[in-house]
């Protein structure tokens, strides 16, 4: 064990930087890793407001921040892709390796995965972390901290356009600009998207996705959502609808969106049972997809951000220093519109 500053959610609604006891002893397969950057995430959010997410209960003090990346500064035995000094990014969820859901390579649904961030299992807003080399990613020159640490939201994107199948030249819709419909829209283009249409409420946020090249935004307080997708693909219907807001209303109309034998795609998780319309869905023959995190995202994630094609650096709205995190979180619970993501750094 080892004592390390930290942020610390004590309980619901209150947060202190101080000293707390990790394990930090770097085991074989492990690396250490001194965190740089850490993204704030809409969960970690409401865990501060809520103490809680669905059945996810915080009942002791728990660190937060699962959105990490920093430098690798002890290397645990048998790791050999990962030197000290690398810089790395890291996946937040550690599965049972002999789970049979892994076994399957669905450990991002392996009922034993432990996630960072999610009680009881601590998060990375602490300045080390030991992670199993397995899950620790190096990052080319190309991608600074701030990207590495964007690396963990743009996965969930990722595996939403895996999971859509996209072909090239699709049409995809996605429902609600936050941080995640973005990084879907985002990751649908460079899956081989022609155009995506994001619709929202809030113009700042449209204002924010509209800056991609491929991205149409549409704001549905003044426009007809269903009556734009039909003007564009001549009455036809999207390829592919990325539900991304969550909002029961949303899936009531749904599937007059999609064109026949068109794909949902479940990204945005309802408080509640939702309607859906099935019959409708069926006479089409639509397909409907889930997403739980990711599998298999991140270095696929980080040879987009390398190459240039995709450029998650518009999204980062403001970076505050780690002495100032409780602060960040305090504006992360404003939900400024044009706020995508926030992030804190260690010794900024
Ligand atoms: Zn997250």
């Amino acid at each position: 064990m080892a004592i390390v500053r930290a942020l610390v959610l004590e309980r619901q609604n209150e947060l202190a930087i101080r000293d707390i006891e990790l394990p930090l002893e770097t085991g074989p397969g492990q690396v250490r890793i001194r965190i740089h950057t850490v993204g704030i995430c809409g969960s970690d959010v409401h865990y501060y407001t809520h103490g809680r997410i669905g059945p996810f209960v915080l009942n002791a003090p728990m660190v937060l921040g699962h959105e990490a990346a920093g430098t690798v500064i002890e290397v645990g035995e048998g790791v050999t892709h990962l030197k000290v000094g690398d810089r790395v990014c890291m996946e937040p969820g550690i599965p049972d390796a002999n789970s049979r859901a892994s076994r399957l390579g669905m450990y991002n649904i392996d009922p034993a995965v432990s996630f960072w961030a999610t009680p009881p299992v601590h998060g990375v807003l602490t300045s080390q972390v030991v992670h199993p080399a397995v899950f620790t990613f190096k990052l080319p020159d190309a991608v600074s901290f701030a990207e590495g640490a964007m690396v963990e939201p743009f996965a969930v994107g990722m595996q939403a356009a895996a999971k859509a199948r996209i072909a090239p030249g699709d049409t995809a819709v996605v429902l609600g600009a936050g941080p995640i419909g973005t990084m879907v829209a985002i990751a649908a283009l460079a899956g081989g998207c022609a155009r995506v249409i994001v619709a929202d409420f809030a113009q700042p946020k449209l204002d924010i996705a509209g800056q991609y090249q491929g991205v149409l935004p549409i704001n549905i307080q003044k426009k007809c959502l269903s009556k734009e997708i039909a003007q564009l693909t001549d009455g036809w219907g999207a390829d592919v609808v990325f539900e991304c807001s969550g909002s029961p209303k949303a899936w009531e109309t749904i599937t007059y969106l999609l064109r026949p034998g068109g794909a949902i795609v479940a990204v945005g998780l309802p408080v509640s049972p939702i309607a859906f319309d099935v019959s409708t869905a069926s006479i089409k023959e639509l397909r409907i997809e889930t997403v739980f995190r990711y599998a298999h995202q991140y270095e696929r994630a980080i040879a987009l951000i390398a190459s240039g094609r995709v450029d998650l650096k518009p999204l980062i709205s403001e970076t505050f220093d780690f002495k100032d995190s409780i602060q960040a979180f305090d504006r992360a619970v404003e939900a400024r519109p044009a706020d995508v993501k926030l992030q804190i750094v260690f010794d900024l």
